[in-house]
């Protein structure tokens, strides 16, 4: 199919100003503005990343220099997850993201893993095994030097509102039209398709394709088209998150996301440039929403009555994300929860996979994707509810009992208790671009989901010894190559 001659994008949240710069960058020559409203604002949460950021900043053109410094950026080379687990040796674990030097250690961590899965007593943890993990802990940046023939992903941290500033002034310098108005009502022609929005002092906004980036309102996409919402509560029970910033600690900042487990959910702690961000994201199940501020505040060693904001979550996913002539993205399309920092990932993935499916006219397929998309991720997450290795409270004791599983975790777990070949299992359900095998292996193995100690036997012969000293030696080696993470941050200010 023909680009649209004109879109409208409704919402100027990261989702709506990331889905702007895309459509502009693919379909130059159509007409694109995008309306937002100051009065109703954004959600201001959401600021840590995938790697898949640095593809979206790749793709438009923009240097780190241009954009990181503007936005309190850093960088983050995973997540690092503590208090999950109160198994002995695994009360925290990396999870990296990927590098081409896994290629060396990956297969020995694995092979670990399998052997202790059948009852070996062989070194498991995840830690020593990944590069990003040592990065991140050593408090460098996750950047190869331009000599290192290898190649290491990782995302950023930044903050909400800075970033969707920075991407409206690069779309309006290149042709994007902004408009403040607060929309009122939608009007659908006789076949049901968008016809216009209407704002609340009368202005019409007409266009041939319309995307809802309205936020958790999903004013056109439910509003309008009534497309039904798909939850997700019956196996991510948390819908409430409480936040609060801190000031830089004195010993610095590292190059990783932490998630905190706590009584009813758990705390991210997200570093900028000039602040922690922290967020308790909990289930107003199990707590209250003062209880939950407490519970934040005494984490952070804030006084009692420190100010906090309180926010509702929506978890779940719209049924089809292309209505009609209606593209649903971000958190109008759905959402999981920010466990993994996801959300814009997936807003990336949509946009990118629909300007394919448009030239191929190809709507069902894509609808399709993006739904076993967020049920791949939403399994991933269930996971770590599910397996995690703490009983000390109803919330902890019911997500770790959950049954509400889909068949795909099932036949996942299967494999890892089983000590079948979990890579397999992974590759044969084709969902790897969710989650990569490694991703499966460092949370199950991170959480300690293996038989306990006084049941496993001495490796024997059957069981090549992993030299771990030797696995040490190597991925030290490596790191040496990275610069620390205050010096990278300096040299981009100094760029700047
Ligand atoms: C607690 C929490 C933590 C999160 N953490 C992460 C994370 O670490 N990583 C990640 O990738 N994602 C995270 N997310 C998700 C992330 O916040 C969102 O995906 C991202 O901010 C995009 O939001 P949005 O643009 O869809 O919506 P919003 O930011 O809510 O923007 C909606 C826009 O629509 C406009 N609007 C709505 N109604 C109207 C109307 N009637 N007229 C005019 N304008 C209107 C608003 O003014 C606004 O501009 C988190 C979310 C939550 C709740």
């Amino acid at each position: 199919m023909r680009p649209p001659g004109s879109v409208v994008i409704l919402g100027g949240g990261t989702a709506g100003w990331m889905t702007a710069n895309l459509l502009q960058r693919n379909w130059n020559g159509t007409r694109i503005t995008l309306i937002e409203s100051s009065a109703i604002g954004i959600i201001g949460v959401g600021e840590g990343s995938t790697p898949q950021l640095k593809a979206f900043f790749d793709e438009l053109g923009i240097a780190e220099a241009e954009w990181m410094p503007r936005c309190n950026a850093t960088y983050k080379a995973g997540i690092e997850f503590s208090g999950w687990s109160d198994k002995p040796g695994y009360e925290r674990y990396f999870h990296p993201f990927p590098t081409d030097l896994d290629g060396f250690t990956q297969p020995k961590f694995f092979y670990a893993t399998h052997a202790r899965r059948a009852g070996r007593d062989v070194p498991a943890h995840p830690d020593p095994f990944f590069l990003s993990t040592r990065v991140a802990r050593e408090g460098l940046a996750p950047l190869a030097p331009p000599n290192f023939p290898f190649t290491v992903s990782y995302g950023y941290h930044f903050d909400a509102h800075l970033i969707g500033a920075f991407l409206r002034d690069f779309g309006t310098a290149r042709g994007i039209e902004h408009v403040d108005a607060r929309i009122a009502s939608v009007d659908l022609d006789e076949q049901g398709n968008v016809k216009a929005l209407v704002a609340e002092d009368g202005r019409r906004f007409e266009g041939d394709l319309f995307v809802d980036a309205s936020g958790f309102r999903a004013t056109i996409i439910e509003g309008a088209l009534k497309e039904p919402h798909r939850p997700f509560g019956e196996n991510l029970f948390n819908d409430r998150a409480v936040v609060a910033p801190t000031p830089l600690p004195e010993s610095g900042i590292q190059a990783c996301t932490r998630s905190i487990a706590k009584s009813a959910g758990w705390i991210w702690n997200i570093p900028l440039t000039n602040r922690i961000g922290n967020g308790y994201v909990y289930s107003s199940r199990y707590i209250d929403p003062d209880d939950a501020a407490a519970e934040l505040r005494a984490h952070l060693g804030l006084a009692e009555d420190a100010e906090v904001r309180h926010l509702e979550m929506r978890c779940g996913r719209i049924e089809r994300s292309w209505v009609r002539n209606c593209l649903a993205v971000g958190l109008a399309q759905g959402f999981l929860e920010p466990l993994e920092a996801t959300a814009l990932h997936i807003v990336l993935a949509t946009v990118n996979a629909f300007v394919a499916a448009w030239d191929a006219g190809e709507r069902d397929p894509f609808n399709t994707a993006i739904a076993r998309r967020y049920e791949g991720i939403r399994d991933y997450l269930v996971c770590h509810y599910r397996t995690a290795q703490r009983r000390d409270t109803d919330y902890w004791r019911d997500a770790t009992g959950n049954h509400a599983l889909s068949d795909s975790l099932k036949g996942l777990i299967t494999a890892w208790f089983t000590a079948s070949d979990l890579e397999q299992e992974v590759l044969r359900q084709d969902i790897a671009g969710y989650y990569p095998p490694m991703s499966w292996h460092c949370m199950l193995a991170g959480y300690g989901n293996f038989p306990d100690q006084q049941k496993l036997k001495p490796p024997g012969s059957d069981v090549t010894p992993i030299d771990m000293a030797e696995v040490e030696r190597f991925i030290g080696g490596c790191a040496m190559n990275f610069p620390p993470l205050s010096d990278a941050l300096g040299h981009l200010k100094e760029a700047a």
